[in-house]
């Protein structure tokens, strides 16, 4: 025991994390019931499934950022600035590196813990492909999806020889994030072009969605699918599936042997975690560094090690791992918060069950198509505004349990009273 009080140190911010800190903050920080610590490498959070709208300067990532010491103090619980490194089991310890602004160096911090939570999400993993690191845009952080908003505004502003030129964009990965950032940039193309920014007339946007397996969207339904394929078939996208991307140049891509052009490449295929997770503080991990942990969301090797989001590999019964979702994440945070409250209470662990709520992929404003389940057993198809309406509805939740439903509600508020005199996506 570190304290008097148990203390539960949560590393990661995310999806999951930061709903468990929160959580746990108010069950049992606010009642000194156990001390809760978060430790993440930013000092601000964003909701990940908004990236490909902070990519596509359709949201403006200052309106919707929240700060972690605001929200540790909402929530009362602890915020550390860091990077996690290492986990010491035996001196139930982790070492986070910082950067010391008084000394000017990177320093080592040691937080000590009766229970660790896990919640440090995935990255892109770009299969070691040629180029792809150095001439693909990547959307795993805010500043990777800042990046490439930049970029893309600044290409519509540049002067252009040749009027009938079109900025050439290849998507790798014809997932759910590949479609949705796909509709995003064209929806954002159209509104340049509603500013004079780009050649008049035409919409000067051509992207090039390839994907490895048989369709788009693999993961999700044919209906949905379908619906995505007929939204996109009156745009410039144009769409290369069971074909994989060899070789990335500053110039464009290569599918097989044949060259694609390209101003612009954006990996989006494949999900991994980082490379020091892999067997850190000898846990064990699957071969794309993924935690195991078991029905407790239990790491399989040390009990008082947890793991949960993307980071965690978690076998359903069918035998395949929970998906890397926020829906998976929410859940497993929802789940432990509870837990640690009836653990603390000399009960048992709480068993984690996923439900699959259904897919909402978001063709833009204001469309998306999907299904939902809101119960097991009862499917329903949605589309249109009410669909995106429902995905919106998503981050809304993630929001309500940060913020409150009232601060939630204030905020929407704000937001669409505001929207008249509003820009329609962020022009600097
Ligand atoms: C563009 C895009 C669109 C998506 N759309 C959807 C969607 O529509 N629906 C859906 O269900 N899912 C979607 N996803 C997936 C979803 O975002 C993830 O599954 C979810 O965010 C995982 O939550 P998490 O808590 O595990 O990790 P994250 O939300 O990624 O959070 C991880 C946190 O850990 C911090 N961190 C990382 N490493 C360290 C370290 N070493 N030390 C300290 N802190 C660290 C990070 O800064 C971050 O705050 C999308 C993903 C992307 C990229």
């Amino acid at each position: 025991m570190v304290n008097a009080i148990p203390q539960i140190v949560i590393v990661g911010g995310g999806a999951g994390g930061l709903e468990l800190s929160a959580q746990l903050g108010d069950r049992l920080g606010k009642k000194n019931k156990a001390s809760v610590i978060l430790v993440n490498d930013t000092l601000t959070h964003i909701w990940k499934p908004l990236l490909h709208e902070v990519a596509a300067g359709t949201l403006d990532s200052h309106e919707d950022e929240l700060s972690y010491v605001a929200l540790a103090k909402l929530h009362h619980f602890d915020f550390e600035l860091g990077q996690l490194r290492s986990i010491n089991r035996s001196e139930r310890c982790i070492e986070v590196s910082y950067f010391d602004c008084l000394q000017k160096t990177p320093q080592i911090k040691l937080i000590f813990y009766d229970a660790l939570v896990l919640a440090v999400g995935s990255i892109t993993s770009d299969f070691n492909v040629p180029g792809a690191k150095e001439h693909c845009f990547f959307l795993d952080n805010l500043q990777q999806a800042e990046a490439l908003q930049k970029d893309f505004l600044y290409s519509f502003m540049q002067p252009q020889a040749d009027p009938k030129m079109k900025i050439e964009i290849a998507i790798i990965g014809g997932g759910a994030t590949g479609v949705e950032l796909a509709a995003e940039l064209y929806y954002a193309a159209e509104q340049f072009h509603h500013y004079n920014l780009g050649i008049k007339d035409e919409l000067p946007v051509h992207i090039t969605i390839i994907e490895a397996g048989k369709r788009l969207l693999s993961a999700v339904p044919d209906p949905i699918a379908n619906q995505v394929l007929q939204n996109f078939s009156n745009k410039n996208i144009t769409i290369i599936t069971e074909k994989k991307v060899t070789q990335v140049t500053k110039s464009g891509v290569y599918v097989n042997d044949r060259f694609i052009p390209t101003h612009f490449n954006i990996w989006c295929a494949g999900v991994r975690c980082a490379d020091y997770l892999k067997n850190i503080g000898g846990l064990e991990t699957t071969a794309s560094n993924q935690i195991i942990v078991n029905k407790y969301l239990q790491t399989s090797l040390d009990p008082r090690i947890f793991a949960i989001g993307d980071c965690a590999a978690f076998r359903l019964p069918d035998g395949k791992l929970a998906p890397p979702r926020a829906q998976t994440a929410h859940q497993e945070a929802l789940l432990l918060a509870k837990s640690f409250e009836t653990y603390l209470k000399k009960q048992k662990l709480l068993k984690f069950y996923y439900q699959d709520h259904g897919s909402i992929i978001s063709l833009s404003r204001p469309n998306a198509v999907g299904q939902i389940t809101p119960q097991k057993g009862f499917t329903l198809g949605i589309r249109g505004k009410f669909a995106r309406w429902v995905y919106a509805l998503l981050y809304k939740y993630h929001q309500a349990i940060l913020l409150g439903w009232w601060r939630t509600l204030l905020f929407s508020l704000s937001h669409w009273l505001t929207k008249p005199i509003r820009l329609r996506l962020k022009l600097h």
